[in-house]
């Protein structure tokens, strides 16, 4: 589903921020990436996605080749790849229901279509009610969900989160997780960059640390590891 094998990124300036990163993960698995900020954690998940490309090595996600991959070919990538951020990154002038239709837009469906498949995923999110708000008027913690609903309309096989729960307060924070949990349950691979302890050494999942741009732990049922 996702292989790295020998990936390096340099950036311009000169820094290394991953070195020689081999890593397998396979369809439906949900796997957390933790280490200390400046490890190389959103590099590693913004390769995956293709926003940044490796220096050296190899990536393939859903069987493409992300080093051979066509500039003309990237936005067909990022519709297979549900992306989350931290802050969310919503259009603060589109309504809820707009947000998450808009990504289907893009790919050209039919309104009918849209508009049921839209519903759907805000009603998996717990947000139907709230379909014509815009997002300023709404909480954190419902602005992340209108995020993942975006992320999910077009049923990507994989959704990749860099510390979706980051801005949230701790409540908030399991009420996202119990929603990526349902997301994985339907066989979505799910790729998630954290720092909430508590969650990890909870819900236990494959955890992947980086430290210094390198996998210094890549454990089953693993902990956080960390005491910060
Ligand atoms: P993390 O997500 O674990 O905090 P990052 O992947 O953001 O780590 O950063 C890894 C290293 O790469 C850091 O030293 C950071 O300063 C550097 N870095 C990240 N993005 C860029 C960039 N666009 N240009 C130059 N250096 C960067």
């Amino acid at each position: 589903m996702i292989e790295m094998k020998g990936v390096t990124k340099k950036y311009p300036n000169g820094v290394l921020a991953l070195r020689g990163v081999d890593i397998s993960i396979k369809q439906g698995e949900f796997v957390y990436v933790v280490g200390p900020s400046g490890a190389g954690k959103s590099t590693f998940i913004k390769l995956m996605y293709r926003e940044e490309k490796p220096t050296n090595g190899r990536i393939v996600v859903n069987g493409v080749n992300l080093s051979t991959l066509k500039a003309r070919s990237v936005p067909l990538l990022r519709r297979q790849i549900g992306v989350v951020f931290q802050d969310f990154k919503l259009l603060p002038t589109l309504t809820v229901y707009e947000n998450v239709a808009f990504a289907m837009e893009v790919i050209e469906e039919s309104p009918a279509v849209i508009k049921k498949r839209v519903m759907e995923v805000l009603e998996l999110v717990g947000l139907k009610n709230k379909a014509r708000m815009l997002p300023e008027e709404l909480s954190g913690g419902e602005q992340q969900r209108v995020s993942i609903a975006r992320s999910i309309v077009n049923k990507p096989k994989v959704v990749i989160a860099d510390e979706p729960t980051g801005n949230l307060d701790p409540d908030t924070a399991w009420d996202i997780m119990d929603i990526f949990e349902k997301i994985n349950a339907q066989g979505t691979t799910l790729v998630m960059a954290t720092h909430n302890k508590e969650i990890v050494n909870t819900v236990r999942r494959r955890v992947v640390a980086i430290e210094g741009g390198c996998i210094v732990r890549d454990e089953q049922r693993g902990d956080y590891g960390y005491e910060v």
